[in-house]
């Protein structure tokens, strides 16, 4: 059994003690154990700020461009190696363990392009320089600088290699040094992938760390100038808002959680047309990748009530097209939960989802596997619930069952569909699939406040549309509300989180000759 190590000031250690055991979840076998016991984060964290910071600050973005372009070449060179690692401890099907390293690879890669399009300067200025009275003397100037502590990464299971990338690209983007800490459960993936990073030279000293297994004191050490992004629960989420040294330090925290993403079928979708089509095939898509542990996968599909049934038949059609097995066998779409306590979790999840909607495919305890031995693996069926009476809806609407289930629900008009998706309390993506002009703009309007995102499939998009589930670094990541409030990625964005934003004013022609040794930003 391998034993993930972590790597702090630029060294691989080991924890002493207790070890946490990472699992192949496919056939139950233990394969890496992790253990942070004794590691002295405060000093990592020290190290980071003053040697990463410092060595990252001193480079233009044009340099921290060729860095992430790098780190992305090196990694696209491990790629088969990693894809293995994601099936074998994620219990990722390929395509599924592809969308995690690709994933990854597109975003450093995106990101190397963004800071080579910036050019020679260090930082950003913010907007025009404005008069602050009468005198032509006096103007003030925002500009964003790199912040000079530590960002902290904590990520969920489920994206062990695009957890690491899309914050580290930000982030180092924005010039500001890294820790990540990934889900101790699918770490093995996470591990190879930063080994790959540092090995590839391109990291200058201190710039990444990384930590396998508990978090332990880490947090305890955070300074006012560090940061910590955090993708997981809302238990877990909850509980860092509460910590006592982020709150007495003002730290700031990024907080990506769970999430009800919706799907909807437009008024006008109509059987044999391509915009229906392009709604089954996406909410489909997004129930069955990766088993359905994505912050994306849509949960809730509501549909007009006339075209319930339709709909349904034609969900169960396709869905019980899907063959759930060992995430190696050809023919598998749908592999394993990556562990025992998630199968559980999904297992109660549905049961509570089933009090108040009927279960029409799929449910608990009815394991159908393509050439796979049952009893052996965290497998759970496609699960599709209808949910004929929306007026009783509680849990479908605020319990997130993280596996492949989503439920059906109708609506009578556009205000009964926009009051139950704001049920949701706040989520990251919504989609809408229509070729009514009107209806899409009422959606917009009436979808924005509670989504961080709207994808609106329609005809005219069918060909390049790209499903709600795939997070694309031109555009924000985060949703309001129990999705966190949080914002990542969305190009430069993404990078102000890092970035201390610092009004200055002063002499006109000073800060016109200061601010042309910044890159604008906006
Ligand atoms: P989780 O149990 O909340 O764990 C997330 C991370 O927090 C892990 O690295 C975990 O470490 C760490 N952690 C656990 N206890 C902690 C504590 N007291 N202080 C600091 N860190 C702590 O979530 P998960 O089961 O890995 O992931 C599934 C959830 O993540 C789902 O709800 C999903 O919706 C959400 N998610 C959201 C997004 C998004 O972008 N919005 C993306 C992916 C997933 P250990 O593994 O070592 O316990």
């Amino acid at each position: 059994m391998k034993t993930l190590t972590s790597c702090l000031q630029g060294a691989w250690v080991s924890g002493q003690g207790h070890a946490q055991t990472l699992c192949n979840p496919t056939t139950e076998e233990a394969i890496a154990s992790a253990s942070t016991h004794g590691l002295d984060f405060k000093k990592a964290l020290s190290y980071g700020r003053d040697v990463g910071g410092k060595a990252l600050r001193a480079l233009s973005f044009a340099e921290r461009g060729t860095m992430l372009k790098k780190l992305a070449d090196a990694i696209s060179a491990q790629r088969e190696e990693l894809l293995l690692l994601g099936m074998q401890n994620g219990g990722n099907t390929r395509s599924d363990a592809k969308f995690d390293v690709d994933g990854a690879i597109a975003t450093l890669a995106y990101y190397a392009e963004l800071c080579q399009s910036l050019g020679n300067a260090r930082f950003l200025s913010d907007g025009d320089a404005v008069p602050l009275g009468r005198s032509p003397r006096l103007f003030g100037q925002h500009f964003l600088f790199p912040r000079k502590g530590i960002a902290i990464h904590i990520n969920a299971y489920n994206f062990p290699a695009w957890g690491l990338a899309e914050k580290a690209a930000t982030c180092l983007a924005a010039g500001m040094p890294f820790l990540c800490k990934p889900a101790t459960s699918t770490a093995l993936l996470a591990h190879r992938m930063f080994e790959v990073m540092l090995s590839s030279g391109a990291l200058p000293d201190g710039a990444g760390q990384f930590v396998c297994g508990s978090v332990s004191d880490l947090l305890d050490h955070v300074e006012s100038a560090d940061v910590v992004a955090f993708t997981g629960s809302c238990e877990t989420a909850a509980l860092l808002r509460a910590h006592q040294q982020i709150i007495e330090k003002g730290v700031p925290l990024n907080v990506e959680a769970d999430s009800l993403n919706i799907a909807v079928g437009g008024p006008d979708l109509e059987r044999g047309t391509e915009t229906y089509d392009l709604f089954l095939k996406n909410v489909v898509k997004e129930i069955t990748q990766k088993t359905g542990q994505k912050c994306t996968a849509i949960r809730r599909i509501f549909v007009k009530r006339d075209k319930l049934s339709e709909v349904v038949e034609d969900l169960l059609e396709r869905l019980s097209q899907h063959k759930v097995g060992a995430p190696d066998l050809p023919d598998v779409t749908i592999g394993p939960l990556a562990t025992a306590q998630q199968k559980r979790d999904v297992e109660t999840g549905i049961a509570k989802l089933a009090k108040e909607a009927r279960i029409v495919l799929g449910g608990v305890g009815r394991l159908s596997l393509h050439q796979t031995d049952p009893e052996k693996g965290y497998f759970v069926m496609p699960t599709l619930l209808v949910a004929h009476d929306p007026s009783v809806l509680k849990e479908v609407h605020s319990l997130e069952v993280f596996g492949p289930v989503a439920t059906v629900i109708p609506y009578e008009n556009t205000e009964h569909l926009f009051a139950q998706a704001e049920r949701g309390q706040g989520s990251l993506v919504a989609s809408v699939f229509s070729d009514d002009r009107a209806f899409l703009s009422e959606s917009v309007m009436g979808l924005s406040a509670s989504h961080g995102r709207i994808c609106l499939g329609s005809e005219k998009v069918a060909g390049p549309f790209i499903p709600p589930g795939t997070v694309m670094p031109q555009l924000t990541h985060g949703g309001p509300g129990r999705a966190g409030g949080g914002t990542e990625l969305g190009g430069l964005r993404g990078m102000l989180f890092y970035m201390q934003r610092t009004a200055v004013s002063g002499f006109q022609p000073f800060l016109e000759s200061f601010s042309a040794t910044a890159k604008r930003a906006w």
